[in-house]
C-alpha cells in the first residue's frame, strides 16, 4: 500500500503514520524525521536546513523531492510507504506524481486529518512541553500553519479531487481515528482483493 498523511501540525498524523508502519510492515517516511536526524548527526544537509527548520518555513523543494525520491527507491520502500510531511506544497505534489508514475506506481490512500487551528495550537504547545523541538516556540508554530494554509491545503484540493482522499476527524483520541483508520484501510485492502 501508497498512503500518504496530510493534515496540520498537531493533527496527529504522525502518531497515527508509526502506528499504520506498525501494524502494516510498511516503512515511515517522515520529512521532519529525516532533517531532524540529519541535523542531529551534523551532515552538510542538516547544517543547512537547521536555521530553515528552527525558523519553521519550508526547506527548498529541490532539497526536499531529492530526499524524498532516494529515500522511496530504498529497497524497504518497494511494497510500499507512509508518506509523512510530504508534499507540503503543488510542486512537490507534482514531483510525487511524475516520482510515482515512472515505476508505474499510484498512491492507494491519502489520509487527511482534519484540525481546526485553534486545537492544532493548543496540541503543539503542549508537545512542546514533553519534546525539544526548536521549532515549537509560538513564531514557528504560527508560521508553519501560515505555510499550512498557504501551500498545503492546496494539495489537500488536488487530492479531494482525485478521489482518494479519506478524512479523518483528527480532534478525537488517538484509539478513535486509528480505528477510523483501520476500517478505512480494510476497505481499500477487500477493494484491491476483489
Ligand atoms: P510539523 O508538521 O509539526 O511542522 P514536521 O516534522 O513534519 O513537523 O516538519 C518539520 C519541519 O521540517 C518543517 O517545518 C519544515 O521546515 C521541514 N519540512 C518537513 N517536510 C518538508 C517538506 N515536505 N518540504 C519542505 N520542508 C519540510
Amino acid at each position: 500500500m501508497n498512503l500518504l498523511v496530510l493534515g496540520p501540525q498537531g493533527s496527529g498524523k504522525g502518531t497515527q503514520a508509526k502506528r499504520i508502519s506498525a501494524a502494516h510492515a510498511l516503512p515511515h517516511v517522515s520529512t521532519g524525521d529525516m532533517f531532524r536526524a540529519a541535523i542531529a548527526s551534523g551532515t552538510e544537509l542538516g547544517r543547512r536546513v537547521e536555521p530553515i527548520l528552527a525558523s519553521g518555513d519550508l526547506v527548498p523543494d529541490e532539497l526536499t523531492v531529492a530526499l524524498i525520491r532516494e529515500r522511496l527507491s530504498e529497497e524497504d520502500a518497494r511494497d510500499g510507504f507512509v508518506l509523512d510531511g510530504f508534499p507540503r506544497n503543488l510542486t512537490q505534489a507534482e514531483a510525487l506524481d511524475g516520482m510515482l508514475a515512472e515505476i508505474g506506481r499510484g498512491l492507494d490512500a491519502v489520509l487527511f486529518f482534519d484540525l481546526s487551528d485553534e486545537l492544532a495550537v493548543e496540541r503543539i504547545r503542549g508537545r512542546a512541553l514533553d519534546e525539544d523541538r526548536d521549532d515549537d516556540t509560538p513564531e514557528a508554530i504560527g508560521r508553519r500553519l501560515a505555510i499550512y494554509h498557504e501551500q498545503t491545503e492546496p494539495v489537500v484540493e488536488r487530492y479531494r479531487a482525485t478521489g482518494k482522499l479519506v478524512p479523518l476527524h483528527a480532534a478525537r483520541s488517538i484509539e478513535d481515528v486509528s480505528t477510523e483508520i483501520e476500517a478505512a484501510l480494510d476497505l481499500l485492502e477487500d477493494g484491491a482483493a476483489a
